[in-house]
């Protein structure tokens, strides 16, 4: 079968508009399919801030959608496949967080604005424009889900996958957005969007798909229960046929220590001890004392996912160990300010810095010894898996994408020397593993594994195993983007869907 021709629809593609994973993988998923030979478009809502970033976009066309001018820009980077921009100035052209408005509020206007980029992604899904039609529409949560509803009932539709970034954000408004909207009443159905007397977008991508994606195998069974299906689990459980787990990868040409433009020298494997120095060029930047304290970073959104709070409340613990930590992170404003009061307390152990700066959070990989990653869920998780590429050990609990990613370091002590055998290099242990990984979201827990990483962290020939076992680990997109591939194929290759739900022409 021919290489499909993919609408790759997302509200945030690294490095223009960035809030999260789905930003890079939004950049890198993408680039990979169009490696593979892939005919891609990213499309993505026209914020202000990002057509600032964007010279000369072409206008491919002007339209209306639900009563509001529309332009389809087409934009060409050196690092990215070809992206379109719905540009629609009264709901996009706003500064700064693409879901927030300054007040660090959702913008109150959001259901509209992800409803028109929905509609027009629905519209670019059923039309030839430049000489590019889609085969297959792949959405990515819940800002994209109403285009898989709006597709679902429509005659020669191309495919369509959903991808959950992650569950617990839904798109939920209140019921009278059914109408504002201007829905089909009968996408106000438990069977449709309608979600406990509320309109939840992403229903429109886990009912209508063809088929559904998490971004971890492990993640794709945890959200099948009630413990981790933020109430959405008996609907993925009767999807499981179509639900399938394909990690992430990373951009191993931003994330490599060997290529770094932003760390203070570049190292792999054969040059590890340089390391060395971007740690003690870390510690300066963050305030620290230049010292051989084991080093542990952190970088982060401040949410309760995280795990911010145990670690701010394991600070007091931490600091006996003779630790430092240097933690980068923006999100909740009381997170913001313990961690603040934290560092101005203690500067010879904490450094924090408030905000979200992409250096940073290089220098911290490259600089760490250890990283910390105690979310109480994460669907993959990324830096994980850049800190084992920098050779920066992850601790991280048992859960999603970081249960299939980081292998707990171990040590197979050799068979005791019976006499007259003699020592041999086959005698010296044999240490496996990645990092390491604790099962409870508890302080008690986290703590132990601090203290476990630091046992290792004493002994540095088995540290540098570990260090060695992470960084010979492939986590580029190569397999992944291949997995979708697959995926993308037995999608088109079914029958042609039976329509769903009631056709509501999509714009
Ligand atoms: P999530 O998408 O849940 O936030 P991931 O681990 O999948 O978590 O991806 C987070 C991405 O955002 C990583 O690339 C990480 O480096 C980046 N990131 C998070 N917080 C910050 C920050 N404060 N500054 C810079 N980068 C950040």
């Amino acid at each position: 079968m021919k290489t499909p021709r993919i609408l790759f629809a997302t509200s945030e593609v690294a490095p223009l508009i960035k809030t999260g994973g789905l930003a890079d993988v939004s950049a890198a998923l993408p680039g990979a399919l169009a490696a593979a030979g892939c005919d891609v478009r990213i499309l993505l809502p026209g914020y202000g801030d990002v057509l600032a970033q964007l010279e000369q976009p072409r206008v491919l066309y002007r339209d209306e959608l639900a009563g509001h001018p529309i332009e389809l820009l087409e934009a060409r980077r050196p690092d990215l496949p070809t992206l379109w921009l719905v540009r629609c100035p009264r709901l996009f052209d706003r500064p700064g967080n693409p879901y927030l408005g300054p007040d660090g509020h959702d913008w109150p206007d959001n259901a509209e604005r992800f409803a028109l980029f929905a509609r027009a992604i629905a519209a670019l899904a059923l039309r030839e424009v430049d000489g590019f039609r889609p085969d297959l529409v792949h959405l990515n949560d819940w800002q994209t889900g109403l285009a898989g509803a709006l597709l679902a009932p429509v005659d020669a539709r191309p495919g369509i996958v959903f991808t959950i970034h992650n569950l617990n954000f839904q798109g939920l408004f209140d019921h009278d957005w059914f109408a504002r909207l201007q829905l089909s009443p009968t996408l106000a159905a438990p069977d449709a969007l309608e979600f406990h007397g509320r309109l939840c977008l992403i229903k429109g991508g886990l009912v209508f798909a063809d088929a559904i994606t998490t971004v971890s195998p492990e993640y794709a069974g945890e959200i099948q229960t009630p413990e981790f299906g933020a109430g959405l689990d008996g609907l993925l459980r009767h999807r499981a046929a179509d639900l399938t787990g394909i990690l992430n990868g990373i951009d191993t040409n931003i994330w490599n220590p060997a290529r770094d433009p932003l760390i203070a020298v570049t190292y792999d494997r054969t040059t590890l001890a340089r390391k060395g120095t971007n740690k003690h060029a870390l510690q300066a930047a963050m305030g620290l004392p230049v010292s051989p304290a084991p080093l542990c970073g952190m970088v982060t959104r401040l949410t309760e996912q995280k795990g911010i709070d145990l670690v701010i409340a394991a600070l007091p613990r931490l600091r006996e160990f003779g630790v430092q930590l240097a933690i980068l992170g923006s999100g909740s404003a009381h997170f913001e300010q313990a961690l603040g009061a934290a560092a101005a307390e203690f500067p010879q152990q904490i450094a924090f810095v408030a905000g979200y700066d992409e250096a940073i959070a290089h220098r911290i990989e490259a600089g760490a010894d250890i990283f910390l990653m105690p979310s109480r869920f994460e669907p993959c998780g990324l830096n994980q898996m850049y800190s084992m590429a920098y050779g920066t050990l992850p601790i991280v609990h048992r859960t999603g994408g970081l249960a299939d990613t980081v292998q707990p370091a171990d040590c197979a002590e050799p068979a005791p020397l019976s006499a007259g055998r003699m020592f041999t290099r086959s005698s010296a242990p044999v240490v496996s593993g990645t990092g390491f990984v604790f099962d409870r979201p508890e302080v008690e827990d986290l703590v132990a594994a601090v203290a476990r990483a630091l046992d290792w962290w004493r002994d540095p020939p088995r540290w540098l195993a570990l260090q060695l076992n992470g960084m010979n680990r492939d986590f580029s997109w190569t397999a992944s983007s291949q997995a979708y591939l697959d995926l993308y194929r037995r999608v088109l290759a079914r029958p042609p869907a039976v329509a769903q739900g009631v056709p509501e022409a999509p714009a």
